[in-house]
C-alpha cells in the first residue's frame, strides 16, 4: 500500500546529520513505493534539500526563519505542524536523536496520534509494516504494527542502513512560508563541550572508559585508540561521577544509548545501566584486568588485563593496518 512518508532531517553545524539519511531508508519502506518528503527545518536550510534528494527523499520542503536557526519544541512544532497540515502524510519518521526525542511526543500529542519510538528496524512481513525496538533496557526487542491512523516513529541512529548517495537523483525542493510566533524558549548563546572529532551517538567505533581509566589523564591512551579508529570517546557513569571526564560521554540508561559497529570497554565493570546504553553495540570488546567482571558477558571478545598495557598495544597494531 502506497504512503506519503514525510522525514525530518537534521542539520547540525550546517551538515546533514547522519541519521537524516538513515530516517529516509526507513520512510522508503514505511511508504512502500509511496512518496517520501523530506522536511528541513531551520535558519537557513534550503541548500542542503538536494543532499537529502540524493539520499533517496522525492522531494523536499524546507521551512526557514530566524526565529527557527536553534531548535525549540515551540519553534519547530509549529514549523513541522504546518508541514503535515499541508502535505497530510500518512507517515512521519524522526530520528531519536535529542531533538526527535524532544519533538516527537510533542507532535503525536498535537495530533492525537500514537508513536513508536526508538525503533531499530523496520520491515514489511506477513503483508503488515513491522516495527522492532528495544525493551527493558536493551534485554529484549518488541514488534509494533501499526493498525490505525498515521505511522508515526523514532528510529534508532546507527541501526537502519541508508541507501546509497546517488549523484543522478533530483527533486523539487520547496519552502513554506510559516508564521513562527510565541515561542516560550528564547535560545541566548549555545555553550558547547570541547568534545573534539566524531559524533558519539553516530561513531561506527566508541572507545570507552570506566572508573579502571583512574583520572582525567587516563582517558588520554582512550583517546588516542579512538583518534586512529576514527571513533569517539564514551564514558560509564562511574567515570563521570568521578569526574574523570564530562557528562555528556556518559553511555547508558541515564546517559547516551549507543550502537556503533566497535565498542571497546575499558576499565568498565558492566553494571546493568551501562549495558543498556551499549550492549546493542554489533561488536563488543571488553577490556577489564577483573576475569569475573560482568562486562565480559556480553563481550565478544574480552581481554583481561591492565587497560594501561593493553589499550596502547592495540593502538600500535591498528597504526599498523
Ligand atoms: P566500576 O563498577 O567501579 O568498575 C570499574 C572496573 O574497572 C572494574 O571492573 C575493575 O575491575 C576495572 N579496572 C580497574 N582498574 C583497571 C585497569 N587498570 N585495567 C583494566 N580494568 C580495570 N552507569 C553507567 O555507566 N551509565 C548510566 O547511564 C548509569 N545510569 C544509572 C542510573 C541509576 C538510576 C543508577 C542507580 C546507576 C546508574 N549507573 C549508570 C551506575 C552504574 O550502576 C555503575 O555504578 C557504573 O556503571 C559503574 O561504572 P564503572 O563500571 O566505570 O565502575
Amino acid at each position: 500500500m502506497a504512503r506519503k512518508v514525510l522525514v525530518l532531517g537534521e542539520v547540525r553545524d550546517g551538515s546533514l546529520r547522519n541519521v537524516s539519511f538513515e530516517a529516509v531508508a526507513a520512510a522508503k519502506t514505511v511508504a512502500e513505493g509511496g512518496e517520501v518528503v523530506g522536511v528541513l527545518i531551520g535558519g537557513s536550510v534550503n541548500p542542503l534539500g538536494a543532499e537529502l534528494v540524493k539520499y533517496g527523499a522525492d522531494r523536499v520542503v524546507t521551512v526557514e526563519s530566524e526565529k527557527l536557526a536553534q531548535y525549540t519544541p515551540d519553534g519547530y512544532s509549529q514549523a513541522l505542524m504546518a508541514v503535515i497540515g499541508e502535505e497530510n502524510p500518512e507517515g512521519l519518521i524522526l530520528g531519536h536523536t535529542a531533538l526527535g526525542k524532544d519533538l516527537a511526543p510533542k507532535i503525536a500529542s498535537r495530533l492525537s496520534s500514537g508513536l513508536i519510538s526508538d525503533a531499530t528496524a523496520v520491515e514489511v512481513a506477513g503483508g503488515n509494516l513491522v516495527f522492532t525496538r528495544p525493551i527493558y533496557s536493551g534485554k529484549a526487542f518488541e514488534k509494533k504494527v501499526v493498525t490505525d491512523g498515521l505511522i508515526f516513529a523514532t528510529i534508532r541512529p546507527n541501526n537502519i542502513a541508508p541507501l546509497e548517495k546517488d549523484e543522478s537523483r533530483s527533486g523539487d525542493v520547496s519552502s513554506l512560508s510559516v508564521d513562527i510566533k510565541d515561542i516560550r524558549t528564547i535560545i541566548k548563546d549555545v555553550v558547547r563541550k570541547a568534545t573534539e572529532g566524531v559524533d558519539l551517538s553516530e561513531a561506527k567505533v566508541v572507545v570507552a572508559g570506566g572508573r579502571g581509566v583512574k583520572s582525567e589523564d587516563g582517558f588520554e591512551p582512550l583517546k588516542e585508540l579512538a583518534n586512529v579508529l576514527g571513533g569517539a570517546v564514551g564514558a560509564s557513569r562511574g567515570a563521570c561521577d568521578a569526574e574523570y571526564c564530562d557528562y555528556s560521554l556518559q553511555i547508558g540508561q541515564t546517559g547516551k544509548v549507543v550502537t556503533p559497529d566497535l565498542y571497546i570497554a575499558c576499565g568498565i565493570s558492566g553494571a546493568i545501566q551501562h549495558l543498556a546504553g551499549m550492549s546493542n553495540s554489533k561488536v563488543i570488546v571488553a577490556i577489564n584486568k577483573d576475569p569475573e567482571a560482568n562486562i565480559f558477558k556480553v563481550a565478544d571478545y574480552g581481554i583481561v588485563g591492565d587497560l594501561f598495557e593493553v589499550v596502547p598495544m592495540l593502538t600500535e597494531e591498528f597504526k599498523k593496518l
